[in-house]
């Protein structure tokens, strides 16, 4: 039994931790099958407030996870199956045990929809990303590509434009489903060029990527195109699975908090990527964490 379960580990959940555990809660960390989440799948972080000359991902989460300890906070390296948020306490079933709680705080992120290539994982940050606002400043005069042709495709293109030397937004389909207004900035800027019916089918390249295999699906014509990095923008998948039947989901399964970090049941919060498709960012994250646990610690002391 503990009073306060935070489900996830990346920045919004650790944030929470911090705070929780420093106003002397009893905090509990549920990490998940990849502790630290996003964050550990990049490399160099630039733009996180406090860190002059960048930070590593990894260590950027191992130092707030060590913050966290420090005023108490417990970890355990589980994935959590399934709840029940009709009973209190409410229950959290893990792969391996079972827990209790008054409160629970669901951090547990998105993940990025990938094209599941060989060769993908081993490019992962290595020319692979999945965020223009994050990664795309290492891409100053560089060759890139952008996959998708919804919002967040027409987006990131945009973004990279400003940097990148060229933009190809490569989409499988012939019609782009973003709205209107961002398909006409796109394809209006010079620097980008979209390619029509075009998907990838390989990666190139050693200890990077330089270039890729595309295939018009129309004529099942193969070309041989060189870049210097792609950035996936082919949607996210909000980890919800586990809430199934226990908490009303919205949009593509994302949370759709009450004033920012509160459910429909009284005691869940939320915070982070899993109830925000639209952000993103470490920082977000980090921030919505702190707002999720100090409304969690003013339900506790107000019971
Ligand atoms: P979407 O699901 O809207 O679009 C995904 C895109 O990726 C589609 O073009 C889809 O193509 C393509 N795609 C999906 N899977 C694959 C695959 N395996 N291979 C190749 N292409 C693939 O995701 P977004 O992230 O763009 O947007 C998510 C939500 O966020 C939407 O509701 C969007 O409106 C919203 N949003 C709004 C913004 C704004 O208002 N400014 C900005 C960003 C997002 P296909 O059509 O063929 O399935």
């Amino acid at each position: 039994m503990k009073k306060i379960i935070i489900i996830g580990s990346g920045p919004a959940g650790l944030t929470a931790a911090i705070y929780g555990a420093r106003d002397s809660f009893e905090i509990l960390v549920i990490e998940g099958s990849q502790p630290g989440g996003q964050l550990t799948t990049t490399t160099i972080v630039e733009n996180y407030p406090g860190f002059e000359e960048g930070v590593n991902g990894v260590e950027l989460i191992q130092k707030m996870k060590k913050q966290a300890q420090k005023y108490g906070a417990s970890f355990i390296s589980e994935s959590v199956k399934s709840v029940n948020f009709s009973q209190k306490p409410f229950k959290i079933v893990t792969n391996s045990s079972e827990y209790s709680a008054d409160v629970v705080i669901i951090a547990t992120g998105a993940r990025s929809r990938s094209l599941e290539l060989p060769n993908e994982k081993a490019f992962w940050g290595k020319g692979i990303h999945t965020c223009a606002t994050c990664d795309g400043y290492f891409y100053k005069d560089k060759k890139v590509i952008v996959v998708g042709g919804g919002d967040s495709a027409m987006e990131e293109a945009g973004f990279l434009a400003k940097f990148a030397e060229k933009v190809m937004l490569i989409h499988r389909k012939n019609i782009f489903t973003a709205s209107k207004i961002l398909q006409e900035r796109i394809l209006n800027n010079p620097k980008i060029e979209a390619f029509w019916d075009t998907e990838i089918k390989e990666y190139l390249g050693k200890d990077r990527i330089n270039a890729v295999k595309l295939i018009n699906n129309k004529n099942n014509q193969e070309s041989k195109m060189l870049i210097d990095g792609i950035f996936m923008a082919i949607g996210h998948i909000p980890n919800t699975e586990f809430l199934k039947n226990q908490l009303k989901l919205g949009k593509n399964n994302y949370i759709e908090p009450i004033n920012n970090v509160y459910t429909e049941i009284k005691g869940v919060f939320v915070a982070g990527d899993v109830a925000d498709w639209r952000y993103r960012q470490a920082i977000t994250a980090a921030g919505f964490g702190c707002m999720a646990v100090l409304a969690a610690e003013k339900y506790l002391d107000e019971r």
